[in-house]
């Protein structure tokens, strides 16, 4: 009888790196560009030409390195990794093998509440190598535009774009410490994120910024060492890659039942369009590329690099970040998240929470504390918090999305925070408040110059809403009649009714506890 099986998933990710030029040339690492225009002699591999490294590459994989707790080496180097292949014109790649510029390290993952950290082999700098264009005969005939390889399409056949040829990647090699395929997800997910916060790519998968082969293995539980793995190719999503680890793993458990587990290694590639990994070849074993040392590139002394020092900081990691949103600002543990999940609103939150602090004294004036004793928060700093957590999240955050980079600050904290506290004193309905808030985030005024422009007054007067409330229930005895026999739901019609009438000036919670109150 088959004990039960374990999966065993470990990750070699590449990054592109976010920067002015190629790795070891001065050509833009621009891919967008028109096919083969950001060539020259060193990236085509001309004969007795020299690579000279570029140090914002160098400095982006170390900012890396030092967030995810490697060891930074006293000394790397580069290797040559030689094969053949169209898109290689040098017919080897310069990449790193026997003196990383990372050791170790490791990523921690958050999922269903758990916390997990996946350790780290190592994390190398190289170079990518071109791409490669497939079109199929005759599938000619869509327009040109500039998307690298829009020209290729238009006739059948193999193309080549060397644009790509010497792109700064970073390398991150995990342990096969992954035991699920979300567990792998979520683990490129926070990388993505990590890359983002870090600004060293914005490692979109979709655009090939972020690629991923995954190994995969079964095992039975207990057991210690590794069975045979299979590599799998071709992964550009997110989605692709729990998908096809889900396919595999079912493919690799068949095997297992019939008490005939894989022997050897091979690499598959993922077919999005089927669904299934194909074999691609038995994998190669790193001899095969015959590593040596890179003889056109000196040894990297990493001490003796001129940025090398105190000053080079790493910023704050999002699972940092989200703790101390916790404990900080009492967000819970769903609205931290999305808080943390870009680091402009991140900044943005903590601007607002700043700014709420220095306005003590409107706090102050409608009985709430101002937010200086954090740690433990009164229920009103809470209540506040939520609400801000609220507005950001569902309605402030969505419209910065949506923004040009040429905005990138849509609304004035200080006007957020005064139109927040507009909302917390009941002074604007929510309902009003979305219209408010949809014109400050249009025309970058204050909520009060709106709210004055617009004559857009509160009802707040218990008195003048009870009038409103007692014409609807006359006017509707049915529906009084049937929210008397128990029907509930009925409740928020007649809300809907007075908040019509009034023109949406009434604030809801006074409305339903007036209804409340005289039915
Ligand atoms: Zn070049």
């Amino acid at each position: 009888m088959l004990n039960k099986l374990e999966t065993i998933i470990g990750l070699e990710v590449h990054i592109e790196l976010k920067t002015k030029t190629k790795l070891f040339c001065s050509c833009p690492n621009c891919e967008e560009a028109m096919p083969n225009t950001n060539i020259c002699p060193i990236c085509l591999g001309h004969p007795g030409v020299l690579p000279v490294l570029n140090e914002e590459a160098l400095k982006k994989i170390l900012l890396l390195g030092k967030a995810l707790g490697g060891k930074i080496p006293e000394t790397a180097s580069f290797d040559r990794k030689s094969y053949f292949y169209p898109d290689l014109p040098k017919g080897y790649q310069i990449s790193q093998f026997f003196l990383p510029l990372v050791k170790g390290g490791f990523l921690e993952i958050e999922i269903d509440n758990q916390r997990k950290k996946i350790d780290l082999e190592r994390i190398h700098l190289e170079e990518d190598a071109a791409k490669l264009l497939h079109s199929d005969q005759g599938r000619g005939g869509e327009p040109p535009s500039r998307r690298s390889g829009a020209l290729a399409c238009r006739e059948s056949g193999s193309f080549v774009d060397f644009n790509r040829a010497g792109v700064p990647l970073a390398e991150l090699v995990t342990r096969p410490e992954l035991r699920s395929p979300g567990e792998a997800k979520v683990f490129l997910e926070t990388l993505r994120l990590i890359a983002r916060y870090l600004d060293i790519s914005e490692a979109e998968m979709q655009k090939g910024q972020m690629r991923c082969d995954a190994n995969v293995s079964l095992r039975p539980i207990g057991e210690k060492v590794f069975f045979a793995k299979t590599e799998i190719k071709n992964l550009n999503s997110f989605r692709a890659v729990e998908d096809a680890l889900s396919y595999e793993i079912k493919r690799q458990t068949e095997f297992w039942e019939e008490g005939n587990p894989p022997q050897t290694n091979s690499t598959r590639g993922w077919d999005e369009k089927k669904k299934n990994t194909l074999i691609q070849r038995e994998k190669e074993e790193s001899f095969d590329y015959r590593y040596f040392p890179e003889p056109d590139l000196p040894f990297l002394e990493i001490k003796n690099l001129p940025f090398w020092g105190d000053e080079f900081l790493v910023e704050e990691l999002p699972l940092a970040k989200k703790d101390r949103f916790i404990k900080m600002y009492g967000f819970s543990s769903e609205e931290a998240k999305i808080l943390t999940s870009n680091l402009k609103l991140a900044d943005f939150t903590e601007k607002i929470i700043s700014e709420l602090k220095k306005n003590s004294s409107p706090l102050d004036k409608f009985g709430t504390l101002p937010l200086s004793k954090f740690g433990t928060l009164p229920e009103n700093e809470k209540k506040l918090m939520k609400l801000t957590a609220n507005w950001l999240i569902n309605r402030l955050w969505p419209a910065f999305a949506k923004a040009s980079a040429d905005r990138p600050q849509l609304v004035d904290p200080k006007n957020f925070v005064e139109f927040i506290l507009l909302i917390f004193q009941n002074k604007i309905s929510s309902t009003l408040g979305q219209q408010v808030l949809g014109e400050m985030v249009e025309t970058g005024k204050g909520p009060n110059q709106i709210i004055e422009k617009n004559k857009l007054e509160v009802m707040a007067d218990e008195g003048e809403i009870e009038k409103k409330v007692k014409e609807i229930i006359e006017k509707n005895p049915k529906v009084v009649a049937d929210f008397k026999k128990g029907k509930e739901n009925v409740l928020q019609f007649l809300i809907g009714l007075v908040m019509k009438e009034t023109k949406g000036k009434a604030e809801p919670k006074l409305v339903r506890e007036i209804l409340k109150k005289i039915l």
